[in-house]
């Protein structure tokens, strides 16, 4: 499979780090039934290029050079109040001299504030151009539409980055990752059972997917959905990872088994906190000094948590969690993961 024909940016340098967490895996197995909990190492795509990194990163890489291969001058995306993924397009943006504008859809109502910290901070700090707040349920494409309109009347060219950045063309960005993974196996002699990752807009899950079925790594990815449980998450993983699949002209259906997720840690709701979420994110602080936050990857690392609980994992399994970054919102709910806020359990 070569991905060299893609057009591509680069916006991190080298690989991201593959490592063992011996401290959380011994406070993990502390809390599992027998302490037969898995070995746990993690995959430091919170170290990707862009203000700071994270999954949107790779995505970027391919959708960007595709925004400059079509003439683009300004990118436009959609989010949440607390995107990840807006801020690394602006980030994006920043770096190749283009303008960025955001449609923000309030999936919770009354969560946009203009002064609020984290990542909104970084919409300002960083500069985008104009952000479009539209209510929860909106037609996001409809009204990226509408912004690029507005922009063709100027004489500027928009380019639409979906939600999340997935596409066939995002998750692209994790087919490399899935083939910088084989590599960093063979080089540092890792042997690694299961693989953790968090499923949104499901670039990731999909495009990794779709990366390890035509690199032919068979080793199961078990997706933590981050608002949505299995039977509303899987068919949109399903697609993604067919759509890459067709785009890399791979030849292959993508069996429908092989989509995986769990429900449940996400809840109450996209976006707000839970007691998992909290002691996930303390737990590998505390152990690792690693940033987890609080709307992703807290919670997909809950996930990971829970199911060894469960022993869904065996007691010398090694699991790799696929550390999707985040961190800025962290300051958006500082009282909750230091457990100073009600919420609910
Ligand atoms: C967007 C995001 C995810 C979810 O990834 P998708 O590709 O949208 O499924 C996970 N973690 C973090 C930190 C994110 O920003």
């Amino acid at each position: 499979m070569d991905l060299s024909s893609y057009p591509r940016r680069r916006y991190t340098q080298g690989f991201t780090p593959l490592e063992h967490m011996p401290n959380f895996t011994k406070a993990l197995r502390a809390t599992c039934p027998d302490g037969a909990g898995p070995n746990v190492w993690v995959k430091r795509d919170d170290m990707l290029g862009l203000t700071p990194g994270g999954n949107k990163t790779r995505k970027l890489e391919f959708l960007v050079a595709d925004a400059l291969a079509q003439g683009a001058d300004t990118l436009v995306t959609c989010g949440a109040p607390q995107s990840n993924h807006c801020r690394a397009t602006l980030s994006a943006a920043i770096k190749e001299g283009m303008k960025c504008r955001f449609v923000i859809e309030e999936r919770v109502p009354n969560t946009y504030k203009l002064d609020a910290s984290g990542n909104n901070f970084l919409f300002r700090l960083l500069g985008v151009e104009a952000i479009t707040v539209v209510p929860a349920g909106s037609n996001m494409l409809a009204a990226m539409q509408v912004v690029v309109d507005d922009l063709a009347k100027l004489g500027r060219k928009g380019y639409i980055v979906p939600g999340g950045g997935s596409n066939a063309i995002g998750g692209l960005g994790y087919v490399a990752c899935a083939q910088e993974l084989q590599q960093q196996f063979f080089d540092q002699g890792v042997r690694i059972h299961k693989i953790v990752v968090g499923s949104g807009s499901s670039g990731t899950h999909g495009g990794m997917l779709a990366g390890f079925l035509g690199n032919r790594i068979n080793i199961p990815l078990i997706g933590i959905g981050v608002s949505r449980d299995p039977v509303d998450q899987n068919p949109l993983v399903l697609k993604e990872a067919q759509a890459v699949c067709d785009l890399l002209g791979l030849n292959i259906t993508v069996p429908a088994d092989s989509v995986v997720s769990h429900g449940n840690w996400w809840r109450p709701k996209y976006s707000v906190p839970n007691a998992a979420m909290v002691e996930a994110v303390q737990m590998l602080a505390r152990t690792e000094a690693i940033l987890l936050d609080p709307v992703y990857t807290g919670k997909i690392m809950a996930g990971l948590i829970g199911l060894a609980r469960q022993g869904h994992f065996k007691r010398d399994e090694s699991v790799l969690f696929i550390h999707t970054g985040g961190a800025p919102s962290l300051h958006a709910y500082e009282a909750e993961v230091l457990g100073l806020a009600e919420m609910s359990h």
